[in-house]
Formats: structure tokens, C-alpha cells, sequence
């Protein structure tokens, strides 16, 4: 799954390219290139915290940028297009593990509901416009990290915040200050492995219901577990203390990879420590430039 195949030509656009929350420049930007397969990943996203401070932004540009995004790919005969959801949209109140069936059952966590809403849309839109022949697709991974990653601390997710944040007190002698009580739980997918799985995802996987990419529940980590991960990888020799007037968002959202094993029985993930360490040495090494 590494690369270009024969006969394949990949674009890759990023936000200067178009607009995506404006109709015409979306179109535009899809009759230029007039691709047949698309992987979607544009969206507003951010950690707990940011969405905490802001579910109408979260709301309204996600909802902009899917519907302007899957019709523009529609528009141009596009046969496959592959989005983004995350299991943080499933319903708060659910039982466990959770699979792809449940992504409608309730109401998200209420910390991140205009981005969960947003959302939960792509799999109408898909299911919609599968009624058009499109087998317009979406994958569910767990929390992503990686190189390249967003490690800004107040606006980013908990693996890039916590490196940096490790980074820092470091180099200032000063402790490593988690946020939250540290006993929420989750799953973390390497970011070079969920970009294999996207590729196949776009190949191979033949159905309009979402799949979930994930480890399996039983390497599920507690945020105090990543945090000594963060810690052991980066050789940080402070103090680490917790910060309990800070949210711990959803307790957990242990998701099943069942689905994912059926079809993909010997797919190997990278192990957590060595894609943490990859992830450390790689912000240590272009910190200057990392976005941050
Ligand atoms: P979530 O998985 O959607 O909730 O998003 P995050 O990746 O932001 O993870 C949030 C969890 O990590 C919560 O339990 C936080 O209390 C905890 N956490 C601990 N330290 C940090 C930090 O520095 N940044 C963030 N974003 N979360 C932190």
C-alpha cells in the first residue's frame, strides 16, 4: 500500500488551493483536476479543549466544507470518495465496545456536538447520494498522532500537546502538567498506519457504510499511560503532575476493529512505543519548523 501505483496520478491540495467552504471555489478547484477518487480530509478540527470553546465554528465550517466537498466530487463523476469521521461523534451514552452500526443511536458527548453533528451528516450524505450509484464511503479512526501532527498545546489533541508540552518544561526544568484527572481512556492509531488503511480504504473497500480504523480494545491506554509513553520517549527526567480543574471529556469510546479484521486479517499496526518514539524523535528534530 505504499505508494502510487501504476496508472495512478496523486494531487494533493491543501487550504491555499480553494476555499472549501465556498461552493464555486470547491467546484472550481474539482473541475481542474477532475479527480475520480478522492480522499476528504478537510475539516475544522482540534482537541477537547478547542471544541469546548467553539461547537458553532465546529458546526458550521464542517458542515460546509463536507456538502461543498462531496457534491463538487459528485458534480465531477468522481466514482469514490473516502471522508473522515472519528469515534469521538458516536452517541456518550453507549455500550461497549462500539461498531459502525451505532453511529446515529444518541447524542455525541456534549463537549464536541457541533463537530459531532457535522459529522454524523458525512453518513447521510453518503448514504444519500449511494442512491445515485456512488459508493461514496467514510473511515472512523481513533485518535491519530504522528509526525507532521498539529502540536499546538492549547488547541491540539493530547499526544502532540503533551510532547510539546514535555518538550518545553524540559528544556525549563519545570514539571510536565497533564491536564484532566489522567484516568480517561483511548485508543491511539499511528498516523503512517492509518495512511495505509486509507489507501486500501480507497481501492478495495466495497461498501458505503463506514469502517472503523483502530487498534484493538485491549490497546486501549489510559491518558496517565500516554503520558509515561510521552515521558519514556522523549527521556523528559521532571516532575509530572495532573491538573484536575481541567476537563477529561468522554470517560472512554472503546471501539470494536472487528469489521476491519474481517477484511484485513493480517494487517500489523505499529506498536504504540515505537510509533511514540518516532513521533518524539521527529518533533525533537524539526521542532524549529513543526506547526506549533
Ligand atoms: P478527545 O480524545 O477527543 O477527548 O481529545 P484529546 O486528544 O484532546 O484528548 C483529551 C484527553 O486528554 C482528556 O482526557 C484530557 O483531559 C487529556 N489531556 C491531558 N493532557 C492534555 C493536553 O495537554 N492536551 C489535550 N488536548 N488533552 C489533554
Amino acid at each position: 500500500e505504499g505508494g502510487a501505483r501504476e496508472g495512478e496520478e496523486w494531487i494533493f491540495l491543501s487550504s491555499k488551493d480553494a476555499n472549501l467552504m465556498d461552493m464555486g471555489e470547491t467546484q472550481a478547484v474539482f473541475l481542474k483536476h477532475q479527480p475520480t477518487h478522492v480522499i476528504h480530509l478537510a475539516a475544522m478540527v482540534g482537541g477537547l479543549f478547542k471544541n469546548m470553546r467553539a461547537n458553532l465554528d465546529f458546526w458550521r465550517n464542517n458542515i460546509y466544507i463536507n456538502d461543498n466537498v462531496l457534491q463538487a466530487a459528485h458534480e465531477v463523476d468522481a466514482v469514490r470518495v473516502v471522508s473522515c469521521l472519528s469515534t469521538c461523534i458516536f452517541p456518550d451514552k453507549t455500550t461497549y465496545p462500539i461498531n459502525e452500526t451505532m453511529i446515529h443511536n444518541g447524542p455525541p458527548h456534549e463537549s464536541n456536538f457541533g463537530y459531532s453533528y457535522a459529522k454524523r451528516m458525512i453518513d447521510v450524505h453518503n448514504r444519500c447520494v449511494g442512491q445515485r450509484g456512488r459508493c461514496y464511503t467514510a473511515v472512523i479512526p481513533t485518535n491519530v498522532f504522528g509526525p507532521h501532527d498539529n502540536f499546538n498545546i492549547e488547541d491540539g489533541h493530547v499526544l502532540p500537546g503533551l510532547i510539546h508540552k514535555a518538550y518545553i518544561a524540559q528544556k525549563e526544568g519545570s514539571p510536565l502538567v497533564v491536564w484532566g484527572s489522567g484516568t480517561p481512556r483511548r485508543q491511539f492509531i499511528y498516523s503512517l498506519d492509518l495512511a495505509r488503511l486509507f489507501l486500501w480504504v480507497l481501492r478495495e473497500y466495497p461498501e458505503v457504510d463506514p469502517i472503523i480504523l483502530s487498534v484493538g480494545e485491549e490497546e486501549e491506554v489510559s491518558i496517565k499511560e500516554a503520558a509515561e509513553g510521552v515521558v519514556e520517549a522523549l527521556g523528559f527526567k521532571g516532575q509530572v503532575t495532573y491538573d484536575r480543574t481541567k476537563a477529561d471529556g468522554q470517560f472512554k469510546k472503546t471501539a470494536s476493529n472487528a469489521k476491519l479484521l474481517r477484511y484485513r486479517p493480517n494487517f500489523t499496526f505499529t506498536p504504540f512505543k515505537q510509533a511514540l518514539k518516532e513521533t518524539c524523535d521527529w518533533f525533537v528534530a524539526n521542532y524549529d519548523t513543526a506547526r506549533k
